[in-house]
């Protein structure tokens, strides 16, 4: 799920509301916050660039197929969830569900407050295609942002628990999303 408002914010910043809003941020040691954002975001931009230059196309909808996955626009909200969901991936179905309704909503809520990054509400239904298609390269292709490097949750002696951070998958997607449609 996008935060939007935070999607339009630098690097560091969004880097750094993600992590912010992890299970495992006070486990983070603060000197690494800015290694662990800048490794997600390049995982990002690289898949970002391959997709680009094997798929030919910077359209979501396009690459979405040429990957494989099928897309699943509803008209509804998502009625399984009590939060306020936009997009769904389904890794082993290969499948992106598109919440219009929500999107809609949202978008107009956001216009309403002044909002003018995006220029109308399909160019923030691609956002959401495209940060799922991230997760699908996740799961199929590329690996999980957030097995990619562990921090420390818990130690006493030479015994150590050690975790990834999730956030990591969301700071990939956003840099996947913002370089693939040149935000
Ligand atoms: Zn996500």
């Amino acid at each position: 799920v996008i935060a939007l408002k935070h999607f339009f914010l630098d690097k560091n910043e969004l880097g750094m509301w993600e992590l912010r809003n992890d299970a495992v941020f006070d486990r983070i040691p603060q000197d690494r916050y800015i290694e662990l954002i800048d490794f997600a975001w390049n995982i990002g931009r690289e898949a970002a660039e391959e997709c680009r230059d094997r798929y030919q196309t910077n359209i979501p909808a396009e690459l979405a197929k040429k990957l494989g996955l099928s897309l699943l626009e509803l008209q509804s909200g998502s009625s399984f969830s009590e939060y306020r969901v936009f997009s769904e991936y389904y890794s082993n179905l290969k499948r992106i569900v598109i919440y219009n309704k929500t999107i809609m909503e949202e978008y107009n809520k956001l216009v309403s407050d002044g909002f003018t990054e995006l220029k109308d509400f399909i160019a923030m239904r691609e956002l959401f295609i495209t940060h799922e298609i991230f997760h699908h390269l996740e799961c199929h292709v590329i690996g999980l942002t957030s097995r990619k490097k562990k921090i420390t949750t818990f130690q006493i002696g030479p015994f150590k628990i050690s975790s990834g951070v999730r956030a990591m998958c969301e700071i990939g997607a956003h840099s996947f999303t913002k370089t693939l449609l040149g935000i």
